[in-house]
């Protein structure tokens, strides 16, 4: 990646105060996919006066310009990453509510198939599984 949240929030005129940096470093430092609430924790422990409020008004803010994907897991939880992390799926645990990242270059190849059959050049997607582990076979 060759920019970071940071500069690429300024780059889109976003005002950016001292606790709207440090989530956007928060965020930058992420590789998972985090919630409110967990960003939250993670910046409070650079910021004891950050309220949950202004995490959740940031990351809505920048979610809005286009710097965070938003993600939803069907728990209710809106969960976010960074919009510029190389394109990726996610596979969901249903047991453990883990996210595994996976990048499959058949499914790719299909799907451009499958819109240029429909008559479009396939400009992006979103790809959900949901599974729970199979059982170990002795
Ligand atoms: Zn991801």
């Amino acid at each position: 990646m060759s920019d970071t949240i940071i500069s690429r929030c300024e780059a889109k005129g976003l005002r950016m105060t001292e606790q709207r940096r440090i989530i956007a470093g928060v965020l930058q430092q992420s590789a998972d996919h985090p919630d409110v609430e967990e960003l939250y924790a993670r910046a409070l422990a650079q910021d004891p006066g950050i309220s949950i409020a202004t995490v959740y008004r940031t990351v809505k803010l920048f979610e809005e310009a286009g710097i965070l994907d938003k993600l939803e897991f069907g728990d209710g939880r809106a969960r976010y990453e960074d919009a510029e992390r190389e394109h990726h799926d996610h596979l969901i645990d249903m047991n453990s509510g883990e996210v595994i990242e996976f990048v499959d270059a058949e499914i790719e190849a299909l799907q451009e198939k499958i819109a240029a059959k429909l008559g479009y050049k396939l400009k992006g997607h979103k790809l959900e599984l949901y599974g729970v582990p199979m059982k170990k076979v002795k």
